[in-house]
């Protein structure tokens, strides 16, 4: 049940879908989780639209990449605003496609308005141009700029459709670029949103182009035309993304997926450190990269946690409406229900116990799971290294922390991992020794996820290049180098200028590193 009217409506889905790149009559029928009804047609695009959009783009970035940092950082803080006076509507259309409550849909909202904000406000101290110390000081001097890569094709997974398309599209405009998104079908209608307030706020239409369809046709013809691409999806995919992107010798980031670890040290309020890691464990249903899928729990303190966990799942309230009503919402589509409910079976036939959990519930929606801790999870089992990307975490027992933080790291992935304890000295000790992109202490992923000013990335098959922060800024532009002489003084060019200054110049590469000079 939806609860009450829906700001979003089928005329408005209509006058933002008219904003896809599609030149065909095609169309896919999206559905929401809330109800499994067909929530709107969406126009499909094709490798033809994907060059097209590309070649306006190229157009557009000449002119927005000449407006300059306070031109595009005006427009930017104008979309900014934008997004918070529309979040009423951003937060319908996040629930509608994705099935999560109106929290989790809230953290997507402030998410994107964050990265914008820190983007506008950033990007002319990050990318300005400076000077450099030149290697003979006296005979040249050095300066340093950005130019914007040009276009970057970004494609984005559906399961924090706006707030991810906001972590790689808002840097790119910042920089000066231009930018093409594939979206998957499930989150454009929020992606669309959104973008309208940054095109209502200034920024020109061809400048950020919509595409959607089938990854195969139009996913491909973005990563061959674009001069950088923003993957954020699985691991399978970024590895064919990555060399494409390797033939083409274009720059690639990567934010793939993970298996991510809690560890619970004995030390902890077990009530409160349950309460967090069920969020921690299945905000948005597990649907998110950084979210734990593996507790590793102090067997000193394991029974209370395990006894609070259970009562703080069972007592959670399930539901879609579109209001702040419910604790956690639905699975995202008919595909991840099978996965969750595959990953459960394979687990249970191989001797796991369900602690909390594990059942479907169709009452509530078609796609509605419990979320499922469960026990005895073994290394044959589907969950003990996979990716579920939903609804269930593994609960083990450990006797210490080294031992906690060995069986953290024995994973072929590292993106998130968060460590619950009151002591700050035990806390960093382990974050210093967590192989993951980020460590968040006495949180989930929510510390790190929302620090857009730091880099955010993995580590192993987790990904490559980070999102966020400076480093998510320099992604988009390549730094040239302008030097010229300044004509004091003359370097050697013939055999007999060399014999009589080559003397000189190792006195001086001497007295530079006197100096202490680089
Ligand atoms: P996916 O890899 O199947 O798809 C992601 C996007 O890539 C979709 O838009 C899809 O249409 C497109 N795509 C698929 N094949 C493509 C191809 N060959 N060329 C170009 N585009 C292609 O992933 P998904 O199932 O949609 O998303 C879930 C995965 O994303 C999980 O593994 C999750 O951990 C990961 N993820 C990672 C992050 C992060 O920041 N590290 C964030 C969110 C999700």
């Amino acid at each position: 049940m939806l609860m009450r009217a829906a700001i979003a409506s089928p005329a408005l889905f209509q006058r933002l879908t008219d904003d896809v790149v599609a030149s065909g009559d095609e169309t896919t029928a999206v559905p929401t989780p809330s109800t499994g009804e067909v929530l709107h047609e969406l126009p499909r695009s094709s490798a033809d639209d994907v060059r097209e959009a590309v070649a306006r783009a190229r157009l557009a970035q000449l002119a927005w990449a000449r407006a300059g940092f306070a031109e595009r950082r005006r427009v930017l803080l104008a979309a900014h605003d934008l997004i918070l006076e529309r979040r009423e509507l951003l937060l319908d259309l996040v629930q509608l496609e994705s099935g999560k409550t109106r929290g989790q849909a809230f953290e997507e909202v402030f998410q994107a308005a964050g990265v914008t904000r820190y983007n506008a406000l950033t990007a002319r101290r990050v990318l300005g141009g400076r000077r450099k110390r030149s290697g003979l000081p006296t005979v040249f001097t050095t300066r340093m700029r950005f130019r914007p890569k040009g276009v970057a094709g970004v494609i984005t997974p559906w399961n924090w459709a706006l707030s991810l398309a906001a972590m790689d599209v808002v840097p790119a405009l910042a920089a000066g670029c231009a930018v093409v998104q594939k979206a998957d079908d499930q989150g454009a209608l929020s992606i669309l949103a959104l973008r309208r307030a940054f095109i209502d706020a200034g920024v020109p239409e061809a400048l950020w182009a919509v595409v959607t369809g089938p990854a195969a046709e139009v996913g491909e013809a973005l990563t061959d035309e674009a001069d950088y691409i923003c993957f954020t999806g699985s691991t399978a995919t970024g590895r064919k993304i990555a060399e494409k992107a390797g033939r083409r010798l274009v720059g690639a980031s990567l934010e793939l997926g993970g298996k991510n670890a809690l560890l619970v040290l004995d030390d902890v309020d077990p009530a409160q450190a349950a309460e967090s890691a069920a969020h921690a464990a299945f905000s948005t249903m597990g649907q998110l990269c950084v979210s734990i899928e593996r507790i590793y729990v102090d067997q000193k303190v394991a029974a209370p946690f395990q006894r609070a966990l259970i009562g703080s799942l069972r007592e959670a309230k399930l539901g879609s409406a579109l209001e702040y009503d419910a604790d956690f919402g639905s699975l995202a589509t008919a595909a991840q229900l099978e996965r969750v409910e595959a990953h459960l079976a394979d687990a249970v036939a191989k001797g796991a116990t369900v602690l909390v959990g594990g059942r479907h519930r169709p009452d509530l929606g078609p796609w509605f799971f419990e979320p499922t801790v469960l026990t005895g999870v073994t290394p044959d089992m589907k969950v003990y290294a996979e990716e579920t990307f939903g609804a269930i975490a593994s609960l083990y027992l450990v006797g210490g922390d080294d031992e906690a933080v060995l069986a953290a790291n024995a994973s072929d992935y590292g993106l998130n991992a968060a460590v619950f304890t009151r002591s700050a000295g035990r806390a960093r000790r382990i974050a210093d020794a967590l192989e993951a992109g980020s460590v968040n202490i006495n949180e989930g992923y929510r510390g790190s996820f929302s620090s857009v000013a730091a880099p955010m990335g993995g580590i192993k098959q987790s990904g490559l290049g980070r999102r966020n922060g400076e480093a998510g800024l320099l992604r988009f532009v390549d730094p040239v180098t302008v030097s010229s002489t300044t004509g004091l003084l003359q370097l050697p060019r013939t055999a007999a200028e060399y014999t009589t200054k080559v003397g000189l110049m190792v006195l001086l590469a001497r007295v530079l590193k006197a100096i202490r000079r680089a």
